[in-house]
């Protein structure tokens, strides 16, 4: 059965996510839930299927559109747009439908569909992974290191990749003579395709005696923890990239795992700040000053993120007024130049007044020729009660 959850939940992403933003989220969790990264977790396996499925309608502008307008109802109606049902398909065929985004040149997916055996220049090349790390504003401002844990598909150190019980070796494969794939003849002879030998999977060979430890599959997946620097300037949903941290080559392009290893991307999280607003490089910040201090001008300290400026409220400020400060915003990632620290002020007004500040008030107000409430508001609190009963 197709799911029922909304695509955007499942892929943790906005409404307004691009087409990029849709392909990186599939990627990541695509690769998080893979079931050989996760042997035998059903329900694992039920997310990476359901992934799938959102990542096949919003990487589709067409569909895209139905689903947003009409729901799952639109897609799934009579003369909607053909969509699959990612439930009951295998999980290395649907790996390999999307094959094109997950970044490894190395083999077709890890169903062993593999098209092409090797990856840029003929060499072989694993996978790319992603994981997520969150850091705070400040760390934004000087730059950081992080330990980020993940989990790889490496080498099985027991038959070194080959998939055979130690002592065994892989025999070839009499289906395709060792060659991995073969040529099949459709519709009477009119159309030839050479696809991946179905009965090795596109290794070209075949394994008697499995592996005990990765049970014929070559690769175990491992957990893997790393040190990764992030520079000062990093915005938020940026990636920091540490070649050679990814996978090694899938087995079916090279069993042993010889080749290049895909790269690891680091994807950075801002964490959101408690006074600030991030814009870019600058940074906005709302501040309360006090009515008097907009009325008659006042020397403050603004805090800011490596510590306090002083600001100059002139007279006559209004609430919502924008003051610059030059150079107290984030460093630029390239130009490592700071951006500006915008402080929007909010004018306060006193919930309570001493006698003395009331009879002032009331004074100014009497220069101004302004309507004001009587002192005593028991009167209008009496009329107010009245109403409420
Ligand atoms: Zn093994
Ligand atoms: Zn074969």
């Amino acid at each position: 059965m197709p799911t029922t959850r909304d695509y955007y939940e499942i892929l943790s992403i906005d409404k307004t996510a691009d087409g990029e933003e849709v392909k990186r989220s599939y990627r990541r969790l695509a690769m998080k839930y893979h079931p050989d990264r996760n042997p035998g977790d059903a329900d694992a396996e039920a997310k990476f299927k359901e992934c799938a499925e959102a990542y096949e309608v919003l990487s589709d502008d067409s569909k895209r559109k139905i689903y947003d307008q009409y729901g799952h109802d639109g897609l799934r109606g009579r003369g909607g747009p053909a969509t699959h049902d990612f439930s009951r398909m295998d999980v290395s065929d649907i790996f390999s439908m999307f094959n094109d985004i997950f970044g490894g040149g190395g083999g077709g997916g890890f169903g062993g569909r593999g098209q092409g055996r090797g990856g840029r220049g003929g060499q072989a090349r694993g996978y790319d992974l992603e994981t997520e790390v969150e850091i705070t504003l400040n760390e934004v401002l000087i730059g950081c290191e992080h330990d980020v844990e993940f989990t790889r598909l490496d080498i099985c150190e027991t038959c070194t990749g080959t998939g055979a019980k130690p002592g065994s070796k892989p025999i070839k494969c009499n289906t395709c003579g060792g060659q991995g794939k073969v040529q099949q003849t459709g519709l009477g002879g009119m159309f030839r395709m050479v696809t991946a030998c179905p009965h090795c999977g596109g290794r070209g060979t075949i394994i008697k005696d499995h592996c005990p430890d990765c049970r014929g599959k070559g690769r175990i997946p491992k957990p893997r923890k790393l040190s990764v620097k992030i520079p000062p300037g990093i915005q938020d949903g940026q990636a920091v990239r540490v070649q050679g941290e990814g996978e090694p080559p899938p087995p079916e392009a090279s069993p042993s795992g010889l080749g290049a290893r895909g790269d690891l991307h680091v994807v950075v999280r801002v964490a959101e700040h408690d006074f600030y607003k991030r814009e870019g490089d600058h940074l906005i910040m709302e501040m309360p000053i006090t009515f008097t201090q907009a009325a008659l001008g006042a020397k403050l300290q603004v805090p800011t993120l490596d510590g306090r400026h002083d600001l100059t409220i002139t007279r006559g400020t209004q609430h919502g007024n924008i003051y610059k400060i030059d150079d107290q915003g984030l460093p630029n990632l390239r130009s490592s130049r700071r951006g500006h620290l915008h402080v929007i002020v909010k004018i306060e007004i006193p919930k309570k007044m001493t006698a003395k500040q009331e009879k002032l008030l009331r004074e100014f107000a009497e220069t101004e020729d302004q309507a004001v409430l009587p002192e005593n508001q028991s009167f209008w609190k009496k009329i107010s009660d009245l109403f409420a009963s």
